[in-house]
């Protein structure tokens, strides 16, 4: 399958270019760099230097390169930053898709598979989180992303779009051999964090919180590797031959892990020890999020590979000790 991965020079985006490669799909990349890094671009693959939002130009590639599935992966990410400046999720998350999806109807292309989040649920209402839950998310992030879904849906009723949208629990974890990994500017995810204390390159890590109603007090998440990931986004494929087939998805290992237990799993791999700190709740974190996904391994076939989070901090280790800076471009 031709496949445009529009935002495949970024963390899950560039995985899941591997990923297709292996599987022997053809991927091409659209990513404006904003958030991507160029050594991220797979070698050998079409790349395109351009905005999701971009629409003529973006129907072009679409109709020059052939592509008949089309992955987003190309979103903002801070949820604080998203409270504080709503109006620049709203632009890209939602106003920048919509351009994508108008582009891809102009070019008749109606294959599409979405980077969702569980942020779309909130605060939910059971645990472990299945997709029947009501969605009502607590932050822009997590509404743009559900407004997005909606849109989907519509698309879906009214033009035949079929789509496939996966709710990602705590993304995490490397490439097994180490070439390509998570570098955000700025990090604010708890396993790179983590490394950084381990390795000086951060005085300590902050525990948000230890007073939660949980078995060691921390907040518990639901790490699920990249590779993990982009694997199930690839096993829906056959599923959206037939027209306005609609799919949703939750993403996660299912086994939550503590922030200690991730602070452990840190130090079993480095063979450091981390410094840590222990201060106030971090507003908006609820105490436990994790998925069921007994959905997608039922109807995708999904295996979790890396089912522990020794596994996953390993391939995090692997990437980040040999590349301290990152990608250095930033
Ligand atoms: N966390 C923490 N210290 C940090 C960053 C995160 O204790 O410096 C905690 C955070 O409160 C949450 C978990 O680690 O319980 C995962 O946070 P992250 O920001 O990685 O992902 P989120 O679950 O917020 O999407």
């Amino acid at each position: 399958m031709k496949v445009l991965v529009v935002g495949g020079a970024g963390y899950i985006g560039s995985h899941c270019v591997r990923q297709l490669l292996e599987a022997g799909h053809q991927p091409v990349i659209l990513d404006n760099l904003v958030y991507g890094h160029r050594k991220a671009v797979a070698e050998g693959v079409p790349f395109y230097d351009v905005s999701l939002g971009d629409k003529e130009k973006v129907k072009d590639i679409l109709e020059s390169e052939a592509i008949e599935l089309v992955m987003h992966f190309a979103a903002y990410c801070y949820v604080g930053e998203s409270v504080t400046a709503p109006l620049k999720y709203y632009e890209n998350n939602f106003v920048e898709t919509l351009r994508l999806l108008e582009a891809m109807l102009d070019a008749g292309v109606t294959k599409f598979v979405f980077s969702s989040t569980c942020a779309t649920f909130g605060v939910p209402e059971r645990l472990p989180m299945t997709e029947d839950l009501p969605q009502a998310p607590i932050n822009p992030y997590g509404q743009t992303k559900l407004d997005v879904e909606n849109l989907l849906k519509s698309l879906a009723h009214a033009h035949g779009l079929s789509f496939a949208a996966f709710r990602y629990f705590n993304a995490a974890g490397a490439s097994e051999d180490g070439s390509i990994g998570e570098d955000h500017d700025p990090e604010t995810h708890l396993i790179p964090l983590v490394i950084d204390a381990a390795t000086g390159k951060r005085e300590n890590i902050k525990i948000f919180g230890t007073d939660y109603d949980t078995p060691d007090g921390t907040c518990l998440r639901d790490y699920v590797h990249v590779d993990d990931l982009s694997r199930a986004h690839i096993a829906v494929f056959d599923k959206l031959d037939q027209p306005g087939a609609q799919y949703f998805y939750n993403l996660g290992t299912g086994t939550p892990n503590s922030v200690r237990e991730v602070i452990a799993a840190v130090e079993k791999a480095t063979g450091k020890k981390v410094p840590v700190v222990e201060v106030e709740r971090r507003a908006g974190d609820p105490p436990a999020l994790y998925a069921d996904s007994t959905k997608a391994k039922q109807e995708l076939g999904w295996v979790v590979k890396f089912d522990t989070i020794d596994k996953i901090v390993e391939t995090a280790w692997r990437w980040h000790s040999a590349n301290p800076d990152g990608y250095g471009d930033r």
